[in-house]
């Protein structure tokens, strides 16, 4: 029997939304990348002038804000449309103000509660791909195929560059590079569900491999 629900976690940018998005695409299963609840929490917190440390506060905002999720309605390389409070957040929460305050969110216990009990409401349904840091330990520890996608820091910061780039906005190699590797050491070393493969989980290097060539190996894996 082929796995219905696919897991697929690592460390930021490495290549989990952009192959998770294809696999499922293959598959005609679902795309769930899950970061982008966390950045939805955290983008919401900022608009409404919350401080990020004030854990209470945070929380609450992830215990009662609905986060819709849906098909795109634009074709400008987005998987999926981010609606939170009516506005469409789907750029808003990928930039560099949630870039830097979502691990802080991510690591809040009640925050983690919230969002990780509507993320398995969703994984459950099966025929899904799900993307994340947590989804083969914590989140869908029963998944059937569970991928662990690494790569260098260097490598995946060249990555986010070229996307930035791409959308025709401003970067700079070295302040994503430093993000990057802030970012990997709190989702590491946070106490709840912190970023780790599960034992039972394939680990890929994706260092000097494409896109496709990773496609090709989960494909290869799935059969
Ligand atoms: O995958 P992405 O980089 O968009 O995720 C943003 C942040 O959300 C991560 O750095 C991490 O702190 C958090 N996250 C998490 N658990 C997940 C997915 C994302 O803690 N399953």
């Amino acid at each position: 029997m082929t796995p219905n629900t696919i897991a697929i976690d690592g460390p930021a940018a490495s290549g989990k939304s952009t192959v998770g998005a294809k696999v499922a695409d293959a598959l005609d299963y679902i795309f769930f990348d899950t970061g982008i609840m966390y950045r939805a929490i955290t983008w919401t917190a900022i608009q409404h002038g919350v401080d990020i440390s004030d854990e209470d506060a945070v929380s609450k905002i992830a215990e009662k804000t609905p986060i819709d999720i849906q098909p795109p309605t634009k074709a400008d390389g987005r998987s999926s449309d981010v609606i939170v409070e009516k506005e469409d957040i789907t750029w808003a929460c990928r930039k560099p103000a949630v870039d830097t305050n979502v691990s802080t969110v991510a690591a809040y216990a009640g925050v983690r509660a919230a969002l990780s009990q509507q993320q398995r409401r969703i994984g459950l349904r099966g025929n899904v791909v799900m993307v994340g840091r947590d989804i083969g330990t914590v989140v869908m520890p029963e998944a059937k195929l569970k991928i662990y996608l690494d790569a260098s820091a260097e490598e995946r910061a060249q990555r986010r560059y070229d996307e930035v780039i791409a959308r025709g906005e401003q970067a700079n190699y070295a302040e994503i590079l430093t993000k990057v590797k802030e970012r990997d050491h709190v989702d590491s070393t946070r106490d709840l569900a912190p970023l780790r493969s599960a034992e039972d989980a394939i680990i890929l290097n994706s260092d000097n491999l494409d896109i496709q060539q990773v496609f090709e190996k989960i494909m290869a894996l799935y059969k």
